[in-house]
């Protein structure tokens, strides 16, 4: 294998044996320096686009488990839509109504299983919740 080079002064083209890459000539024809390319250079620069076999393994590194976790909150707790909005009020409604009137059953005839009268405070306290709830899904938009 032989190496081209040329004299930067007179452009007398030679060609050298490439043990003597790397190393300076002196022209023949007119004494000026000639620097010969290292051979290797081509070859090292084409080993770069190579990749050592160790170095594809440590590249490929495990997906992040984290990204598995996908967003399922939508449309109901966040932004329910209008008529889910409007079945959850009436339901609301319905729930709330039922405890009034079975608070109010309370109120009357109802008996605690301890043998106490019936405190239908807090069913009244939880229906008006269910009533206000009710009210406000179904009035605003
Ligand atoms: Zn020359």
């Amino acid at each position: 294998m032989t190496i081209s080079v040329q004299c930067d002064e007179c452009f007398q083209s030679y060609k050298v044996r490439d043990d003597r890459a790397g190393q300076t000539l002196k022209c023949k024809s007119c004494g000026a320096k000639i620097r010969v390319p290292a051979a290797d250079d081509e070859i090292e620069d084409l080993n770069e686009d190579y990749e050592p076999p160790g170095a594809t393994t440590r590249k490929k590194k495990k997906p992040a488990p984290a990204k598995k976790k996908k967003k399922t909150k939508k449309s109901i707790s966040i932004s329910p839509g209008k008529v889910v909005k409007r079945t959850f009020g009436v339901l609301s409604l319905v729930i709330g109504g039922l405890m009034v009137a079975g608070a109010i059953y309370m109120l009357f005839a109802g008996e605690a299983p301890d043998g106490k009268k019936a405190r239908p405070v807090y069913a009244f306290l939880v229906a008006s919740g269910f009533l206000g709830v009710g009210k406000k899904w179904l009035t605003e938009d």
